[in-house]
């Protein structure tokens, strides 16, 4: 795949990139070793102010970064300017809370006098996706960065002017060389460094595919990984949710990001009671969305990230309809220019069907209607993902019991899965493993050493 800017409102190549030679990236390498060795003697304060100043010159500059994601991957204006503040809250967060975190921890032994104490590991390598170009290396790059690590980042080969614009962000607040190094990479490319024994840990968030190459690569070289994959999370309503609250949030869960989201609300699994109400509902909320060029703020439908994002898709539908699922809302591209997939609802989906076993990264909500709530967990469960998941009842409690019998990293009650900065988020089975974001996610690529007394 070429490192390109290609506007998926209309398809048009806006600049291309040269991918970096090998011996460009070692010598990108050297240089983050070199600094690693001054980075870690650095005390927390002054880490967390060049994290504090990276932040605060992307709300500074919101506009001009939001207008680079939206031009490269076609996401609605306004929500690129919420991923740039969600971005900076984070980077605050850790800039503001790393030290806390990392804290010394006193131990109570049965023998003797002990501690653990946290320190940094080394190079890091991320490895990240196009959905939100922003948030996906913030919530990598800045509790690293508070531990003492330094950072090398991959970043996909359709947002390349986002990957330099967040490399130049740390080289302005004055982030020593060699902190945080964008590499212009293909994604077939990338393995092949990650055993380079300068590079201590690896980090991915994206496909399935993508996440066995670089776990594979780490595992040959016996270092650590940290995988954040894909999710088709279940969105269960129950016949004593407030229907009218859950079509609220199932729009938004499953169209924020025109869809392209990790943790979207991708299978409503209504119990029979209020299926036809839940679906009625929905659709209509669904249908006429303004379709139209995601840098004006009135458009409700931009595009997908990718012509080839939006062909696969369609495929994945077609392939399920052919199969024996029927359309209730949509099911085609949209006949103009650009990446466009049409607003879909799938029912009478069964085990076999695409849309049954495959993430739907789009605009495309499989519908299922289940005879109660034990179905529904049943079904929520068969799944080869477990990432995030909700559920909708006016009860908490058999909302909080529902969430322990599913499967995933996360639940929700009453609420489509989220994310912020202070809560841990990651999944289980093929989603992927360990935490990013809260106290958690600082606490992958730390060596957390014991040190013990008489
Ligand atoms: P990819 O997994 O291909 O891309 C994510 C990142 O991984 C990119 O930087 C990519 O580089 C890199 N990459 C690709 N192949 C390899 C490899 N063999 N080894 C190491 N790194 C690799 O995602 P796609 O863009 O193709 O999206 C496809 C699917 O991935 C989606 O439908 C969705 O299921 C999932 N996905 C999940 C995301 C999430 O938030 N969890 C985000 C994005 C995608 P390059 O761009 O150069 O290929």
């Amino acid at each position: 795949m070429a490192i390109q800017t290609v506007n998926p409102f209309n398809n048009q190549v806006v600049k291309t990139f040269e991918e970096m030679t090998p011996q460009a990236v070692d010598a990108a390498i050297t240089l983050a070793e070199k600094t690693f060795g001054s980075w870690k003697h650095t005390s927390y304060e002054e880490r967390a102010a060049i994290l504090h100043c990276v932040a605060d010159l992307m709300r500074k500059k919101s506009t001009q970064l939001a207008q680079l994601i939206t031009l490269e991957m076609g996401k609605l204006f306004a929500q690129s300017k919420g991923e740039i503040s969600l971005s900076a809250d984070i980077i605050d967060y850790y800039a503001t809370n790393g030290a806390a975190f990392l804290a010394d921890k006193k131990l109570e032994p049965e023998y003797g006098e002990a501690y653990i104490t946290s320190s940094p590991i080394g190079v890091l390598l991320g490895v990240e996706p196009w959905n939100f170009p922003f948030y996906q290396v913030a919530r990598f790059a800045a509790p690293n960065i508070m531990v003492g690590n330094v950072i090398l980042v991959k970043h996909a080969s359709n947002v390349p002017q986002c990957a330099a614009a967040i490399e130049e962000l740390f080289k302005e607040a004055g982030a020593p060389e060699g902190l945080y190094t964008n590499l212009f990479l293909s994604g077939s490319s990338v393995s092949a460094y990650v055993t380079d024994d300068r590079i201590k840990g690896v980090s991915l968030t994206g496909s399935e595919k993508a996440g066995a190459s670089l776990a594979e690569a780490a595992g040959k070289s016996l270092k650590k990984s940290v995988l954040e994959l894909g999710g088709s999370d279940a969105f269960i309503v129950l016949e004593d949710a407030n229907i009218d609250q859950a079509v609220e949030w199932g729009v938004i869960g499953r169209m924020n990001n025109t869809g392209q989201c990790c943790v979207a609300a991708k299978r409503f699994i209504v119990v029979e009671a209020v299926a036809d109400e839940f679906l009625t509902k929905f659709k209509a909320k669904l249908t006429g969305l303004k379709v139209g060029d995601p840098m004006d703020e009135t458009t409700e439908l931009g595009p997908l990230s990718s012509e080839s994002a939006a062909v696969e898709l369609a495929d994945q539908v077609k392939r399920s309809v052919d199969a024996g699922a029927k359309i209730v809302l949509g099911g085609k591209r949209i006949d103009r220019p650009g990446a466009f997939m049409e607003t879909t609802i799938l029912t009478d989906i069964k085990p076999g069907m695409a849309a049954y076993h495959e993430e739907l990264f789009g605009p495309v909500a499989s519908f299922y209607r289940v005879k109660d709530e034990k179905e529904a967990i049943k079904l929520a469960n068969d799944s080869p993902f477990g990432l995030g998941g909700s559920v909708f009842t006016s009860d908490k409690n058999r909302g909080k019991n529902v969430a322990a019998q599913i499967d995933t990293g996360m639940v929700f009650i009453n609420h489509p899965t989220w994310t912020q900065p202070d809560l841990p988020f990651g999944g289980t089975k093929h989603s992927g493993y360990g935490r990013e974001l809260s106290s958690l996610g600082i606490e992958e690529f730390v060596n957390k050493k014991l040190v013990r007394f008489s």
